[in-house]
């Protein structure tokens, strides 16, 4: 018999009556939690796969979420904690309990006598009695079940877990390629003249590498925070050139050590794909990777890239053909080359939309700032946004209660906005708690919006709001965005309520739909400020705003198109034992791309994204989550930027459903037809001709 359990008295974490009790929590109490939780698991674990009563929603489902529910939980505390207040203490009983945790959920997710219940389910006559949110997590723990290979015979079962092993090591290798020979890369310059252009603070850290090295004069990396400048600002061709031919030949043939050549890696890789996909018995592996996301097959896929391309390429046109005229009149060169366009651009950019980030910010307090967050939110969604006490884990953190008109708690939120030592840089939203109902009432959901911003200062005893940039308006809109899905649900599932289960290529829809606001006249004109002057931001300011915004867009759109279009074919086409990779990066250049790529440039070689790391076949998801945020967007343009009427449908067609339907269900349900790429071209100053 394991020892009586700890009450939640003794640790905190075990306790799951209400808020995270944030003050109460110290590094001890994790391991004890994680173990007592894990154990609580799998004995709940245990009791059903040996009940021989026939699996129902209740007597499985249920007692199921209930035990990994608040393993959930209280791992999501420690995690928050580790990320917002690390300390040695707490990042050591974090690594230490993580593994324990980790192989947990990788057992469950492995547990053939669970997935056998849940298939009993499924045929049982009870699944037809279940609410469409039920039946649409029970298929989702289906088809997550089977993609990790849980419905194959034995002998395949084996090579599948073989398959899956040696893909992480190549992709391993290929990410390790990469990183060895960016590191490797070093150019020293010995004249200051070759480094003309270059901001100061680039130049001090080159000399000081050099010095470090033992050198004069300035070394020059391909680490983005030295090669993007030296793109961008650098007078002197000769080097933008050098720096460039490095860049995009790192991994390959034409790279410095045949030892960091991916080529051979990346056929591997697909190979490896391509034999999942079979096992699976799937096509191809791009229909292993559209498996979980909201695009229905690759073709769907391509065709929307393709027809994105058509329409933004006349526009990437124009801006190419801007480029190298004002290269030709203003700068002297006659052929712009791969290693000018960045240079060109930065000089276009400051002669016509110059302004300062710093002047903009101005107009941006923190008070007026989340004021006009709060009132489109509002105004849209007939809610009132209060302070509410709870315990928290800093003085600077503050929490919120959401509640209807009529005074009912919708849901909550921890708002902690400022960045200082020891908290994770960026920002986030994460669920605290997931709206469902238990016991016959409902749980309501809580979420952490977290962001870096600069902190409030104390000038001569005065304190001065915190002033925020434009970007910064726009990350915390866009973090509330994701925070509205988790909060604003009406889903009573635990595996599809908020976010939950939401399809991987439709989870930034809310998100980025929430920026548009932070590009609205009428919104801005209420939410800014001039700290000094009280003066809403200036017509005219707001004007080369959006214009910077737009500036070259179509470039932009063709070069992410490109390589949305390359990843999808590359999966879905391709054939790695005979098919010859660099034709088709060329192939796909020369139908989408306007800049002139050099015929060195391998640039599959360091695509980190797709033969690295988790977008294989998910590039385009990108380009696809803007337009539904934009044409979502354009039904308010439609019927008024914050009308309540269409703020009510949205937040019941879409952000209310969460996972509980297909996101192109819920899209079409609320824009009464499918996705229209036009709201996101014309946001973007490309205005198609009608
Ligand atoms: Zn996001």
């Amino acid at each position: 018999m394991p020892s009586p359990a700890a009450t939640a008295t003794d640790n905190p974490l075990l306790d799951f009556s209400g808020l995270p009790r944030f003050a109460a929590v110290t590094p001890d109490h994790v391991q004890p939690a994680v173990d007592q939780l894990i154990a609580a698991c799998r004995q709940t674990v245990e009791k059903l796969a040996a009940d021989p009563a026939p699996p129902t929603w209740d007597n499985f489902v249920i007692p199921l979420d209930d035990a990994t529910e608040q393993l959930g939980r209280a791992w999501g505390v420690v995690g928050h904690l580790n990320a917002v207040l690390n300390s040695p203490a707490l990042r050591d009983a974090y690594n230490g309990a993580l593994p324990a945790v980790t192989q947990f959920w990788t057992e469950l997710s492995q547990d053939e006598r669970l997935f056998a219940k849940y298939k009993a389910l499924r045929v049982s006559p009870g699944f037809a009695l279940l609410s469409v949110a039920q039946k649409q997590s029970l298929e989702n723990e289906l088809r997550d079940f089977r993609l990790g290979g849980a419905d194959l015979p034995a002998d395949r079962k084996a090579r599948y877990a073989a398959v899956q092993e040696e893909l992480s090591t190549v992709m391993s290798t290929f990410n390790d390629n990469v990183l060895d020979a960016t590191n490797a890369f070093s150019h020293f310059v010995e004249s200051e003249n070759e480094l003309a252009g270059l901001p100061e603070d680039v130049k001090a850290v080159a000399r000081e590498a050099a010095g470090k090295d033992g050198r004069d004069g300035w070394k020059l990396t391909l680490h983005a925070p030295c090669y993007m400048p030296v793109m961008q600002y650098a007078a002197y061709r000769p080097l933008r050139e050098r720096l460039y031919r490095a860049f995009v030949t790192r991994a390959s043939e034409l790279g410095a050590e045949p030892k960091w050549d991916n080529t051979a890696n990346i056929r591997r890789i697909l190979a490896l794909r391509a034999e999942t996909a079979s096992l699976l018995g799937y096509r191809n592996y791009a229909d292993v990777s559209l498996a979980t996301k909201m695009a229905d097959s690759p073709a769907e896929v391509i065709r929307f890239l393709e027809d994105m391309a058509a329409k933004s390429r006349p526009f990437a046109l124009k801006d190419w053909d801007e480029l190298t005229a004002y290269a030709r009149a203003e700068l002297n060169l006659a052929d712009v080359e791969a290693w000018d366009v960045a240079y060109i651009s930065e000089k276009l950019r400051e002669k016509r939309y110059a302004f300062s980030d710093n002047d903009v910010k101005q107009y941006f307090p923190e008070p007026q700032v989340l004021a006009g967050l709060f009132r489109v939110i509002e105004t849209l969604y007939g809610l009132t946004i209060a302070p509410a006490k709870a315990e928290t884990w800093h003085a600077d953190v503050s929490f919120f209660d959401l509640r209807d008109r009529a005074g009912a708690l919708v849901g909550q939120f921890y708002l902690d906005l400022y960045a200082r030592d020891a908290k994770r840089g960026g920002a986030w939203m994460d669920d605290a708690i997931n709206r469902r109902r238990k016991n016959g009432s409902i749980q309501h959901p809580v979420a952490y919006l977290t962001c870096n911003f600069a902190a409030p200062v104390n000038e001569g005893g005065e304190q001065r709001p915190a002033l925020f940039t434009h970007d910064d308006v726009i990350t915390l809109f866009h973090e509330f965005g994701h925070g509205l899905h988790q909060l604003l649900t009406e889903v009573e599932i635990l595996g599809v309520s908020g976010i939950n289960g939401v399809e991987w290529d439709a989870v930034e829809l809310p998100s980025q739909f929430m920026e548009n606001y932070c590009w609205e006249w009428d919104v801005l004109k209420h939410m800014t400020r001039h700290v000094e002057t009280g003066e809403p931001l200036p017509r005219a300011l707001f004007d080369k705003m959006i214009a910077a915004k737009n500036f070259q867009c179509g470039m932009q759109f063709v070069r992410q198109l490109e390589f949305g279009l390359f990843d999808m074919r590359l999966h879905a086409e391709f054939d790695p034992a005979k098919d010859d990779l660099q034709r088709l990066v060329e192939e796909v250049r020369a139908a989408v791309a306007v800049v002139r790529y050099p015929a060195f440039a391998r640039t599959a070689q360091s695509f980190g994204h797709i033969f690295g790391g988790g977008y294989a076949a998910g590039y385009y998801s990108y380009k696809w989550a803007e337009v539904l945020s934009a044409d979502a967007y354009a039904a308010f343009e439609e019927t008024g930027v914050l009308n309540p009427e269409t703020g009510a449908r949205f937040r019941h067609e879409v952000l209310g459903r969460g996972g509980s339907r297909p996101a192109m269900e819920s899209f079409t349900a609320f824009r009464g037809r499918k996705p229209d790429m036009e709201p996101l071209l014309r946001h973007n100053g490309m205005k198609l001709a009608a």
